[in-house]
């Protein structure tokens, strides 16, 4: 169905988060509401929005309460049943489809998708029993990685393993089942593609971009990502390919290993907009929202370009975000708080993004000067 939203119109989001608010922001300035579903009480997203429908995902009243407030909808995060994605689009359009959701929801059928597109991932096999994992382990050998194959996110549902033992321990206490034994791949870097896909068919992706990660958290994103010009072609011909083979609407997320001599495997794949893209917000004419946005109202895409180099740090827990103050003191440091009113940790507050000419990207003490009182918060390179 192609539909191209009138001004005015009403965007429904599921889920009230921090990527809610910011495609909310965007969606404003192209001239939409946005209308949010979300069981959570002030939630980032419904501060900005126009509407909101309080509800649990699995609610159908709710649902169709929901789906009657707005023209067409979207997701900020993926853990909404499937089944009640399916009720929403017998109401409404749902961009990107339920079906590209069902894949990302599990972490075996998103494995063999993307195998099945040409794709490279790191070996794995489906874990369903002790004796499987023992199989498994025979043929992947240790160390490897145990995850749960659904709602596992920021490191939560995974478990290194590195003696049988240890894989044993790991799944007796990893749920829900079945699991997911994966090869560990030793990294030279971790990467990201964001490409958005129109209803027409178009394509726009972002250049790769390295990611950081701490206790399992994205800690910092540099963009453009230091790999070399293969690398970063390969990087882009895979995020392309894995959104035509899915006939993606809306933008997709790939999160890939770069091995020690230049492959790329995809670790992960996100229908949605992503922490590794927020500076794209501030370093590009048109940000991932604003392409996430424009794909689900079938507007046409602008290209992914970048004005800027950019380094994004994440404010986690409440050791972050009290460096506010000086984050505000410090010019050069472009701020965005999410409006949570509670720093648990690991809980993302905000980010921070500092700007740099093309090509004149910091490493090493330049990276941790350039981000003032952010700086000693990051782990060395
Ligand atoms: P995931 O939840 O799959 O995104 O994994 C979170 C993080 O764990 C990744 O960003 C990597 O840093 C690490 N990781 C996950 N899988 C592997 C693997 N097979 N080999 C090495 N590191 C991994």
């Amino acid at each position: 169905m192609s539909i191209r939203l009138k001004p005015n119109a009403t965007i429904g989001i599921v889920g009230g988060g921090q990527l809610g608010r910011m495609t909310a922001l965007a969606a404003a300035r192209l001239g939409y509401r946005c209308h949010i579903l979300t069981p959570e009480m002030d939630s980032p997203a419904e501060q900005v929005a126009a509407g909101i429908t309080r509800g649990e995902y699995e609610d159908k009243a709710a649902l169709r309460r929901f789906a009657a407030a707005v023209d067409v909808i979207t997701f900020e995060f993926e853990n909404v049943s499937a089944a009640g994605l399916d009720l929403l689009a017998a109401l409404r359009p749902v961009r990107p489809s339920p079906a590209v959701l069902r894949i990302s929801q599990d972490r075996v059928a998103e494995k063999r998708f993307v195998n099945q597109a040409g794709v490279a991932t790191a070996p794995w096999v489906e874990v369903d029993s002790a004796e499987a994992l023992d199989a498994a382990i025979a043929r992947l050998g240790l160390p490897s990685v145990l995850k749960t194959t659904r709602l596992g996110y920021d490191g939560k549902g995974q478990a290194l393993v590195r003696t049988p033992e240890a894989a044993r321990a790991a799944f007796a206490t990893l749920a829900p089942k079945p699991l997911i034994l994966e090869g560990f791949v030793d990294f030279a870097m971790e990467v990201s593609v964001v490409v958005a896909r129109g209803a027409d068919g178009g394509i726009a992706a972002f250049e790769p971009v390295e990611n950081r990660h701490r206790d399992h958290i994205l800690d910092l994103t540099l963009a453009p990502a230091r790999v070399g010009p293969e690398t970063a072609a390969a990087a882009d011909r895979v995020a392309r390919r894995l959104a035509e083979a899915l006939g993606l609407v809306g933008l997709l997320a790939v999160e890939m290993f770069v091995t020690q001599d230049g492959r790329v495997l995809v670790n992960e794949i996100a229908p949605r907009p992503h922490n590794s893209g927020h500076w794209t917000i501030d370093a590009c004419p048109a940000s991932q929202f604003e392409l996430h946005v424009r794909a689900v109202a079938g507007l046409p895409l602008p290209p992914a370009t970048r004005h800027s180099d950019a380094v994004m740090k994440n404010l986690v827990g409440p050791e972050e975000v009290a460096l506010w103050p000086a984050i505000l003191a410090t010019p050069g440091l472009i701020g965005h708080l999410y409006g949570k009113a509670e720093a648990r940790p690991g809980r993302k507050m905000g980010h921070v993004t500092r700007l740099f000419p093309r090509g004149a990207l910091p490493g090493g003490f330049g990276l941790s000067d350039a981000l003032g009182p952010l700086g000693a918060r990051i782990c060395p390179e």
